[in-house]
Order: C-alpha cells, then structure tokens, then sequence
C-alpha cells in the first residue's frame, strides 16, 4: 500500500474504533471532525457481546471492560399492565455462549476509550474544525475536499460522517434520510432520583402501543439512563433540542403509573425525532467506502448501530491488513463483508419497533404470549446471528478477532 495516509471523515465511534483498529495493523490515518472539540453527548448505549469482541480487536478492550456497567438481564415489561413479559439472563451461561458480557456504558466513555487510544498512537492525527465537503480520486489516491481549507491527499478514505454524510451523498446520492416519526426523549439522571422500586440492575424496556420507555443505570451505579420515545408521526428531523417534562409526557396517559413516573423523574430532556435509510448493496466507490451510520443508518430499537460501527472497523483493518497492496480490491472484500449483516440489523431494528417495543392490541397481546414462552436457550438461539460466534463468523469479525 503507498505511504499515503489514510483518510477517516468523522469522528465518532465508527471513525476512532476505524483509526484504532488501522493502528494497530500499523496503518498511519488522519481523522478529519467537523466539531472543534471531539466529543458525544451525554446518554447511554447498550453493547453486546459482539462489541466486545471489537474492543479486544481494537486494542481498548481492558479499558472499555472499565467503563461498563455489567446488567443482570434484559427485561422486558408490559407498559399497560406492568407485568414481566420476559426476561433474558446475562449470567455466566449467556457469557459461556457468546464468549463475552452485555453491558451498558456512557456514550461518552465508549467514546473516551477510543479517542484516549487515537491520541496515545504516534499514527494517528485528529484534526478538529474541519468540515468534508466531497472527495476526488484518481488511480493512485484520493483528495478530501475540506470547506475553507486545504484538501488533504491519501491513499484511501473512509466516510464515517455519520446520517447525513457529503461523502454518501456524493457516492450515492440518496438525499435525506427516512423520517421514521418516532420522538425520543433522553435524560440522565442521579441514582438517587430514579423511583427506589425502579432500581433494577438490566435494560428495562417498557413497552406500550405507540410507545416505550428504557432505562439501565450508568456510570457505576452513579446515574440512570432514561429514553421515552413515542410515535408521534413527526415529520420533521430534529437531534437534541431540550423539551419540557410536560411535553415528554402527552399520549402516556394510557400507561401504569409504575412506568409513567420515571418521565416525573426525569429531567433537562431533550428530544430527537429517529431517522434512517434504505439498506443498499454498494457503499464502495474505488478507493473509497462508508463505514457506521453513513453506511447503514438504523433505528435503535437493536441497540446495534454503535455495535456495527465498530465491526465495521475491525472488518476494514482485517481486509486492509490482508489486501492492502489492492485497495479498490480490499474495500470491494470489506463491503461483501458486511453488507448483509448490517442490512439484516437495518431491517431487524425497523420489525422489532413495530411488533415488540410499539404493538397495541391483538399484536401486543401475541408478542406476550410468544415471548412468555421463551427460555434463555431459546433467546441464545434466537440472537447467536447476531452476539455468537456463528453470526460473527458470517462477518469474519470474530475469526479475524482470533
Ligand atoms: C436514541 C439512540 C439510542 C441508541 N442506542 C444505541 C445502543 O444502545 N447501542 C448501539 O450500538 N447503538 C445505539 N445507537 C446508535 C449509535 O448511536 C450510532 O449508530 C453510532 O453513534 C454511529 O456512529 P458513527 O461514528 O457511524 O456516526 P456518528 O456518531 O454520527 O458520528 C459521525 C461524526 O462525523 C462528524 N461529521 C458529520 N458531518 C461531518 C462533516 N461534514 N465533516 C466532518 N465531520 C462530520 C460528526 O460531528 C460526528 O462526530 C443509538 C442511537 C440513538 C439515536
């Protein structure tokens, strides 16, 4: 490969977890961020097993096993009634089968981790302040454009920008994202202010027609995650704009008090209207490919799209690793990698919100009765595709873990 750096548009989990996985195969990148000071915002995130792989690959695997909070289960609760439907145990068996924990972890830690590492490496260079525009290629390297400053020149580039990538729009050109209509509320909150009978150390998800609320704790037990969504047929994009508990609360009337107080004890939220796009089979254009969000944007109702960023990552540095003296050649193997995978995970997050988190009705009433019926081997098959090593194998991540 020539001696070019390579080229990495954004920085968010998806374009660090790519900067680190790069370094360790020895690879020298430049991330380029359109935020003067790299960051995330406050909230949670869950990670499955299969982003413990990636941290191991990545090189951050102790420090990201830090920062987690491990939860006992994943808990799902009917928001009408406020009865159990099912539960999945993350115990020793969950862990024995997937070879690693489910956890739960502050988006800005996971993203602490990664940056920690890319700031320590000798090989990688951040730049902050610089906005992407478009890209140019030739047959030997690719120029970034970068708004009111110079272009940067490397051997390849990575679009890790995000929903609304210039690099996608230029590759191809599938203008805004799906405006799914969904809000979601978020607020992070003191332990101590979270309902004593709501301390549960798992993922809760309560789910009701039209709606649904989370909530884990974070940050070693210090502060709680809550999210509040509902489908409200929004038709407008909005990220992180503070709304008032009030307006958090319209349209819950329906749901038990137990589930409804935790909007009560919430506070300083702030809204987002959840968008995402078509799967689509080509996100490679010769020396250059997407990667994350800019690739295969989802809902979610998974809690996979920081999980398939960061395979995405450890996918690029194998293929880079072991086809790097063709490029065009080795981004072409990194995409039939992972497009199935991460169209699966596309589609599967879109189902799930309709028949599991969102269902009224006869439609609740059977998600109830199937679920209800479920053992913990029946959830481990249900989600080895996606946490176990057979359905890492599907994306090499896991043999390229090992
Ligand atoms: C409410 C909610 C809950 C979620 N929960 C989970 C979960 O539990 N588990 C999970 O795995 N995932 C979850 N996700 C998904 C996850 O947050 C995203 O999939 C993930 O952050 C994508 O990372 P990324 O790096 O690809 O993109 P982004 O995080 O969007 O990062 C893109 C970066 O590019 C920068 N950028 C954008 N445009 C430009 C430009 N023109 N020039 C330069 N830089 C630019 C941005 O500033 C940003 O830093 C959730 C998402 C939401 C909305």
């Amino acid at each position: 490969m020539s001696d070019l750096p390579i080229l990495i548009a954004g920085g968010g989990i998806g374009g660090l977890a790519a900067a680190c996985g790069l370094a360790r195969k020895g690879r020298r990148s430049i991330v380029v961020e359109q935020a003067a000071k790299l960051g995330e915002i406050g909230a949670g995130i869950q990670i499955g097993p299969n982003a413990f792989h990636c941290f191991d690959y990545l090189g951050v695997g102790d420090e990201a096993r830090e920062k987690a909070v491990y939860i006992d289960a994943l808990r799902l609760m009917d928001a009408q009634t406020a009865e159990d439907i099912t539960s999945i145990p993350l115990d020793q068996p969950f862990r024995d089968v997937f070879g690693n924990p489910y956890a739960v972890v502050h988006r800005a830690d996971l993203h602490g981790v990664l940056l920690k590492y890319c700031e320590d490496s000798p090989l990688v260079d951040i730049r902050t302040s610089h906005v992407v525009e478009g890209y140019e290629q030739d047959g030997s390297s690719v120029t970034l454009k970068v708004k009111d400053r110079d272009p940067i020149r490397g051997a390849l580039l990575i679009g890790a920008e995000g929903l609304r990538s210039p690099i996608r729009q230029q590759m191809v050109g599938d203008g805004e994202p799906r405006i799914s209509g969904h809000t979601t509320y978020r607020s992070v909150i003191p332990t101590e202010q979270m309902p004593e009978d709501l301390r549960w150390n798992a993922a809760t998800l309560w789910a009701g027609p039209k709606c649904h609320i989370v909530h884990y704790p974070l940050k070693g037990w210090k502060v709680f995650n809550l999210v509040v969504t509902y489908h409200r047929d929004v038709q407008e994009a909005i990220s992180g704009r503070p709304v008032s508990k009030e307006e958090v609360a319209q349209g819950f009337e329906h749901i038990h008090p137990k589930a409804r107080q935790i909007i009560e004890h919430g506070s300083d939220w702030k809204l987002w209207v959840l968008c995402d796009r078509e799967p689509i089979s080509n996100w490679v254009d010769g020396r250059v490919a997407l990667l994350g969000d800019a690739a295969h944007p989802m809902l979610q109702y998974f809690a996979q799209g920081a999980c398939m960023a960061m395979e995405d990552a450890v996918a690029l540095s194998h293929c880079l690793e072991h086809h790097g003296e063709d490029i065009a050649n080795a981004l072409q193997i990194y995409q039939e990698m992972r497009k199935v995978r991460t169209a699966r995970v596309q589609m599967n997050s879109r189902l799930i919100g309709e028949y599991i988190y969102h269902p009224d009705d006869a439609k609740a009433a059977v998600r109830n009765h199937v679920m209800r019926g479920m053992s913990p081997q029946d959830w481990y098959r249900q989600l080895s595709w996606i946490y176990g090593s057979t359905g890492l194998d599907d994306s090499g991540v896991r043999a390229a873990a090992e």
